[in-house]
């Protein structure tokens, strides 16, 4: 028999962490589609709970996921009429709060989404301005990709997956000092 391995430092301890989020949402006619916090111009937006904001309820799921708080049905139960039609700005900024308390900040983000239409390139470059100004980093930090479901029989959904990387913040030193030494 193996002796007890010594325990491991609690999480708060860990430099880097990790977090998933997926989500998907069908598509309603006569809603606006929002995606990443970006109106896109399409026939149908996304229903369900809030304003159907794949992207975003992906992202609030991988922050909060990454520190192992709880999820965004949890915190925000769909059941909830104060949710209804909701900016999911609101969840994602909860998490990031979580995120900060727990003493990290967000390193990059990288998203797929599918889904058969819009096509996503033309606006991925707003969506990925807009997702880092709502994380407070650089849009070069922030991924944003698209493909279509081919022989998934989702044609009538869309589904965001999304992981991010945090940091530990570091105490007491700004970033620019820390690149010196
Ligand atoms: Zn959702």
């Amino acid at each position: 028999m193996t002796p007890p391995r010594k325990p491991k430092p609690g999480a708060g301890g860990l430099q880097f962490r990790i977090g998933y989020g997926w989500d998907s949402h069908e598509f309603k006619r006569g809603i606006p589609l929002k995606i990443g916090g970006v109106t896109l111009p399409h026939p149908k937006g996304l229903g369900g709970h809030s304003d159907g904001d794949v992207l975003l309820h992906a992202l609030t799921d991988a922050l909060l996921g990454a520190v192992a708080a709880s999820d965004i049905g949890s915190l925000f139960s769909p059941s909830n009429p104060k949710w209804k039609g909701a900016d999911s700005a609101v969840f994602l900024r909860e998490a990031l709060e979580r995120i900060r308390s727990a003493g990290y900040t967000v390193a990059n983000v990288d998203s797929t989404l599918i889904l058969a239409a819009p096509k996503i390139g033309p606006h991925a470059a707003a969506i990925r301005t807009h997702v880092a100004e709502l994380l407070s980093v650089t849009s070069d930090v922030v991924g944003v990709k698209a493909k279509t479901p081919e022989g998934m029989g989702t044609e009538n959904a869309a589904i965001a997956h999304v992981v991010v990387l945090l940091e530990k913040k570091s105490s007491g030193r700004s970033k620019s000092q820390k690149e010196e030494k």
